[in-house]
């Protein structure tokens, strides 16, 4: 027979449910101690200009769970973000990069190369990030004009005044910045205008199905037309067509990120060679 519990008892019934409750639980336990235990990974994936010659990289985090093998950030990015566990993440993510930069300052080809790291918006509205990421690039002695920080449009929607603000010491010291998956969120065009911003990234969602929807073609065709008004480079994102590579580039687009090229990869297995 049911017996009732205590008055402030959680039950659940559904055990799908409770099991996703568990699962959830164990992997923000397990999350806590990724960065102690170095489980964390970077891979990175080129991005390359009209002809292929790579300008740069961008750095995608992985998870080597001991059980759960390579996590993808989809999976935990969200509960880091939920939990602040992030803010260890993010840091770790940025003295690796960082750490990369300086590695290849004597590299006759990879000197060249940008990294290009993800920040939400978590990390991004902490009073000390700006000093973060000085640090780590100090801690490195990496050049700042190799680090570009790829932002998104859900990070202006809070106080636009210091966002700016943060952005343009950052950017004063010659770090770069790119709105990711541009297209995707709610900018406003009155702010876009007030970032210093250096580049926007085309949402692989209108890159997919670019050559058979108008609409998707007529969207990249705008934000390549805006880029270009407001003086600011684009890179498209999913390229996995010599199709769309060929489309895009008619169209102006200057930089291309994509599995056509190369997928995210860890730095052994990055090109050795300026174009790919
Ligand atoms: P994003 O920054 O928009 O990164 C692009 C995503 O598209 C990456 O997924 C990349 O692997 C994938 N991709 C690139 N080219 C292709 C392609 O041709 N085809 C397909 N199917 N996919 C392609 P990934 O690595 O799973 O990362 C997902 C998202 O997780 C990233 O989206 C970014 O928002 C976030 N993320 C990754 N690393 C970090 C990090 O270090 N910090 C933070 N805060 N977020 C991160
Ligand atoms: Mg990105
Ligand atoms: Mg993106
Ligand atoms: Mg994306």
């Amino acid at each position: 027979k049911a017996k009732a519990g205590g008055r402030n008892q959680v039950c659940f019934f559904d055990p799908s449910l409770q099991a996703e409750v568990n699962s959830r639980t164990s992997l923000l336990r397990d999350l806590r101690a990724a960065v102690e235990l170095d489980q964390l990974r970077l891979l990175y994936q080129p991005v390359v200009d009209r002809a292929r010659r790579v300008l740069g990289v961008e750095a995608l985090v992985r998870w080597q769970h001991p059980e759960r093998g390579l996590v993808s950030p989809a999976a935990f990015i969200p509960l880091a973000e939920q939990s602040g566990i992030i803010l260890q993440i993010g840091e770790w993510v940025l003295d690796t990069a960082c750490a990369q930069l300086s590695a290849w300052a004597d590299d006759p080809v990879r000197k060249a190369w940008t990294i290009a790291v993800n920040v939400c918006a978590r990390q991004f509205n902490e009073a000390t990030f700006v000093a973060t990421v000085e640090a780590a690039l100090a801690r490195a002695g990496a050049n700042p004009a190799h680090l570009r920080l790829e932002i998104t449009e859900s990070m202006l929607q809070s106080d636009l005044d210091s966002t700016i603000t943060k952005m343009r010491q950052l950017n004063d010291r010659g770090v770069r910045f790119s709105l990711d998956d541009f297209g995707t969120g709610y900018s406003s065009l009155s702010y876009l205008k007030l970032l210093p911003l250096d580049q926007f990234k085309i949402d692989k969602s209108f890159v997919d199905d670019i050559l058979n929807n108008r609409k998707d073609l007529a969207v990249a065709k705008t934000i390549l037309g805006l880029a270009s008004n407001l003086g600011l480079g684009v890179v498209a994102e999913g390229v996995e067509s010599a199709a769309q590579y060929e489309l895009l580039a008619t169209y102006g687009c200057e930089a291309f990120q994509g599995y056509l090229f190369c997928k995210p990869v860890p730095v052994e297995a990055l090109p050795r060679q300026s174009s790919i």
